[in-house]
């Protein structure tokens, strides 16, 4: 019998990165990886921690060298090589061994394999190869009792929030992989707006990417304190030795996905729940690689940014903007949260969200102890109708006006920053205009209504007796 508390499979970038945390925080591990070669190079840079350590030739070498009841985590791509290692897997282990997989799987097939014989979780990890090193979020999911059979190391590797880890239990099921895909579409979210207000100061104020380096880094020392704003300052400030330019300018404007933030969109509409702002910067992001349709649109239109004056959209202004456009965004991902949660049964701690996203994740940023504390006094709010996103939403909506308007009239597009006031306008509109749309649906389908006046359902229309 072995003597690691946990195995690896996936000695890749996360992978490797969070054995070495793991074994630094001084558990044992084992690790297997589909190329050996790659073991042996990892295990030459483990330094010390190799100690901790042992490489498996085969995958009954790894699971020989666990402690029973075992559990093992997979860090391998989503999708076919999940379910090919837990078919090599299953063989070799009891049914009260735990498979974890870490990756960015799809929920619904977190679900799949959940229901399959054999203890299963689904755990999104967030922080990138820094992150997983050093301490990721962890977003949990699956049976409650498996998760605390290994919560003593999962805790123990996360970001620490000012003593608190930041990996927690969301819910059963694939619950920890619907989180992590939602966190990846807020994240979508965050940097198209970021990608936004970069646009109108390169192209509408005419800044250098210095100047414009220099603005994210001042606003990171204020309400918008978040790493993607932070290293929006360093990327703008990067210097290329090739072209001794800023870098930023020689970097192709085509943005890469990886498809969970796709996802996100898709289960949004499956649940009715309305994430504009996610959904605006995921096809920016499909636009974005358009880009011989684009220099073909600009040749036959004419280029669009008009230059603006200054005295317009001044810095405070777009901060303001920016903000709020941040607020409103989150608002929509926790919304969907709760959706998800309504709509599948599940047992979804929002609080907890929020506390596991402020430390060690990308999206990290000072608002989200703001969040956890309003969804810990009432985890059912609208987050944006919570005393202080109501205040950041009255002092920052005008600005966004200012901000979306200057853009639409200069020809720069701001498409999640525009979704994201439309959002604000509507939810905020008591009286919409949906009854127009009861209407049509009544005359060409006999669809029925609902009448304000005195409630009755199933009404029609006059066009109605003309049909009849
Ligand atoms: P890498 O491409 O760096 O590594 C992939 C690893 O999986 C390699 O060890 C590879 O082994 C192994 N692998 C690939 N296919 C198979 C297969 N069919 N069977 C067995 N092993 C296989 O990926 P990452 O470490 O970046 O990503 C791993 C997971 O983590 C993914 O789900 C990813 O989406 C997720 N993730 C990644 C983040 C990131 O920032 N990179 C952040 C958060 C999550 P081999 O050496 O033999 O090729």
């Amino acid at each position: 019998m072995g003597n690691c508390d946990i195995g690896l499979v996936g000695l890749g970038t996360m992978g490797a990165a969070l054995a070495l945390n793991i074994a630094e925080k001084g558990f044992n591990i084992a690790v297997w990886n589909r190329t050996g070669a790659k073991t042996e190079a990892f295990m030459e840079g483990a330094g010390a921690l190799a100690a901790r350590i042992t490489p498996a030739q085969e995958l009954a070498d790894l699971v020989a060298a666990l402690k029973p009841p075992r559990a093992i985590i997979l860090m391998v791509p989503a999708g076919d090589p999940v379910d090919q290692q837990i078919a090599a897997l299953r063989p070799l282990l009891g049914t009260d061994d735990l498979i974890i997989d870490a990756g960015n799987a799809n929920f619904r097939d977190t679900n799949r394999r959940m229901a399959d014989p054999g203890a299963f979780l689904g755990i999104g990890v967030s922080g990138g190869e820094a992150g997983a090193r050093h301490g990721p979020s962890i977003m949990g999911g699956g049976d409650r009792a498996h998760w605390d059979r290994v919560a003593p190391i999962l805790t123990a590797i996360a970001a620490d929030y000012h003593g608190m880890p930041c990996a927690a239990w969301l819910g059963p099921e694939g619950a920890g992989h619907f989180v992590k895909a939602v966190h990846n579409g807020i994240e979508y979210a965050d940097m198209q707006m970021i990608a936004e207000i970069y646009g109108l100061m390169r192209d509408g104020l005419g800044r250098s990417a210095n100047q414009i380096g220099d603005v994210f880094t001042r606003w990171n020392s204020g309400a918008l304190q978040s790493y993607l704003v932070e290293i929006s300052g360093q990327v703008a400030a990067a210097h290329d030795a090739a072209t001794n330019g800023p870098l930023l300018d020689v970097i192709v404007d085509a943005a890469g996905q990886k498809g969970t933030g796709r996802w996100t969109a898709i289960e949004a509409q499956h649940l009715g729940a309305p994430i504009p702002a996610i959904e605006a910067a995921i096809t920016a992001r499909n636009i974005s690689a358009r880009r011989e349709e684009r220099q073909a649109a600009e040749a036959l239109f004419g280029p669009a940014p008009k230059p603006i004056d200054a005295g317009i959209l001044q810095d405070s202004v777009m901060e303001k903007a920016l903000i709020a456009g941040k607020v409103l965004c989150y608002s929509q991902g926790f919304g969907m949260l709760a959706a998800a949660a309504r709509s599948f049964g599940w047992t979804m701690p929002l609080p907890e969200v929020a506390r596991v996203w402020r430390a060690g994740c990308i999206i990290r940023s000072a608002m989200l102890d703001d969040m956890a504390d309003a969804l810990t006094e009432d985890a059912g709010r609208t987050l944006m109708m919570a005393p202080v996103f109501a205040d950041h939403l009255r002092a920052g909506h005008a600005a966004l006006r200012t901000l979306v308007a200057t853009a639409a009239t200069h020809g720069i597009a701001v498409p999640a920053l525009a979704s994201a006031l439309a959002y604000f306008d509507a939810m905020r509109t008591a009286r919409g205009t949906a009854n127009m749309i009861q209407g049509q649906r009544d005359f060409f389908g006999l669809h029925g209504f609902a009448r304000l006046d005195d409630g009755s359902t199933g009404q029609h229309g006059p066009w109605a007796d003309a049909e009849s």
